[in-house]
């Protein structure tokens, strides 16, 4: 599903000095950076190793296109944390331009190098109004680093914890944006997301809605022994996939998250909950064998529409076979029942909390 070559083999150079913790970028004749042994340019990302690099140019020339760089951009503030690192708004020094830095520690093994490449490379080719852009990464010093287009209303958990609840119309114009940018992932890039929760839906006063991390989570997972990644994740982990039956789960695995997502917003809680009326779950173990061994959970009809109930349990089947695609989750009637109302996403995330950052 995610396999190809890495990109056309590139016309290398090396930095003129052997520094590499400085960051500093090189533009060869190719339009090539360089920056550690990740090799970036508009064709993507690659790493090369030492036996890969040709002598340095007499005279590298300085990035002067719109190649981004680490050394143009000042820190403004750290605006998120996860669990590999802390994801920074920054500000481009020549064009003001705002953007999201996301730093991953991991000391990655060599073995490793290139599927990480790989999944950076993923990243960067996306394109899509409802996807978050990627528009560089580079590794370095045990440090992925990556610079995304900056989502000033945070992430739809954000939203969750100011709002509590989001109301079903409110909820079906950020179920269509993220379906679509789910259409673009699945049927055109053929992509599987493999960690969608709503802290990788980031939101905008612009009303967007717009998919993040995916590629990451495939790092992540890898990489799970060195990086003390995937607990917590396993909350929108479809059961197919927490149980490992069906090898080479596919994309309806991103379709329960969805379901669980979009449940869990109109609840204003996570919808599983612990047996007995216990406050919280045991371990994660009994977490995840509810996933698997119990019904899934479904939307109280009595407090919201049949559209509604029934869209969630189009994502909800526990048999990924049972679950409808994201292109026929588009044509669900849930999806465009409240078109009519024509609601201002803009607004609302606007309106729900503190004022956004680069307002
Ligand atoms: P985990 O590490 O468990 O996957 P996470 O998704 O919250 O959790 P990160 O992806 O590191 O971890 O993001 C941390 C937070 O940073 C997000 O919840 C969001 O609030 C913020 N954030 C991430 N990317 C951006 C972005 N491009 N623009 C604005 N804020 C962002
Ligand atoms: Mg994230």
């Amino acid at each position: 599903m995610r396999k190809g070559l890495l990109g056309p083999s590139l016309k290398l150079s090396v930095p003129a000095s052997s520094d590499q913790a400085s960051f500093s970028k090189f533009l060869t004749e190719s339009g090539t950076f360089k920056d550690g042994d990740l090799l970036v340019n508009r064709d993507g990302v690659r790493i090369v190793s030492q036996s890969e690099m040709e002598p340095p140019p007499p005279n590298p020339i300085m990035p002067i296109d719109n190649q981004l760089s680490l050394a143009d951009i000042d820190t403004i503030k750290v605006v998120g944390k996860g669990t590999g690192g802390v994801v920074q708004l920054v500000q481009h020094k020549w064009t003001n331009q705002f953007f999201a830095l996301k730093e991953i520690q991991m000391n990655i093994e060599e073995s490793m190098r290139k599927q990480i490449a790989q999944e950076l490379k993923i990243n960067q080719s996306a394109q899509c109004p409802y996807v978050v852009v990627c528009y560089q990464s580079f590794y370095a010093n045990g440090v992925i680093s990556i610079i995304l287009e900056y989502m000033d209303g945070g992430s739809l958990a954000d939203l969750l914890k100011k709002v509590k609840t989001i109301p079903e119309a409110n909820l079906a114009a950020i179920c269509k944006q993220v379906l679509k940018g789910l259409m673009y992932l699945h049927h055109e890039k053929h992509i599987i997301h493999r960690d969608l929760k709503p802290s990788n839906l980031l939101i905008n006063h612009r009303g967007e809605v717009k998919i993040t991390d995916f590629g990451v989570s495939a790092i992540m997972e890898s990489t799970s022994g060195q990086a003390n990644t995937f607990i917590g994740t396993f909350n929108y982990m479809s059961p197919e996939r927490i149980n490992g039956s069906q090898r080479g789960y596919n994309y309806k695995s991103d379709i329960w998250s969805l379901g669980l997502i979009l449940l869990e917003c109109a609840m204003g809680r996570f919808p599983y909950t612990p047996p007995d009326q216990s406050e919280r779950w045991d371990s994660i173990f009994e977490l995840i064998e509810t996933i698997v061994d119990k019904p899934p959970p479904t939307a109280p009809s009595e407090h919201f529409s049949a559209e509604f109930c029934s869209f969630i349990s189009a994502c909800l089947q526990k048999d990924p076979k049972d679950r409808l695609t994201a292109q026929e989750l588009m044509g669900h009637p849930f999806v465009s029942m409240y078109d009519d109302l024509h609601i201002d996403l803009g607004a609302y995330f606007s309106n729900a909390g503190s004022p956004l950052a680069t307002l």
